[in-house]
């Protein structure tokens, strides 16, 4: 057993259910813990040689809103001074 004057939890929300504390969290505290999910996405990164799509004025953004399609939503992840181009996408599962 361990003693602290405090604790600093930093682990995913939801994992605080399994954790006995006393005295007990605050009650929208305990709401908020037993409501959130866990999340899972993966995050995909594919690298251009150049950032073509600057070229045709577009951002780089999509939402794609085929439930099929293995990633949701891009970004243009290419660096503030235009080097290494790239767009990002989050697949959620
Ligand atoms: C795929 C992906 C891409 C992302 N990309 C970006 C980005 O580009 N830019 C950005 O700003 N944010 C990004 N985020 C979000 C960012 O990663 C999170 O907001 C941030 O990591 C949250 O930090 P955290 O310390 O709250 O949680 P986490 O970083 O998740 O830390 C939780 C910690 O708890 C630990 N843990 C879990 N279970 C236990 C247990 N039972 N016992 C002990 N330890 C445990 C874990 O090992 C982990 O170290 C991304 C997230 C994902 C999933």
């Amino acid at each position: 057993m361990l003693q602290a004057k405090y604790v600093i939890s930093a682990i995913p929300p939801t994992l605080c259910l399994k954790i006995n504390f006393n005295p007990g969290l605050p009650p929208l505290r305990n709401q908020l813990i037993s409501r959130v999910p866990m999340g899972s996405v993966i995050k995909c990164m594919v690298y251009y040689k150049e950032a073509f799509w600057r070229k045709k004025d577009y951002c780089g953004s999509m939402i794609i809103e085929d439930e099929e399609a293995p990633i949701g939503l891009t970004l243009d992840d290419t660096k503030p001074d235009g080097t290494v181009p790239a767009i990002m996408g989050y697949s959620v599962f």
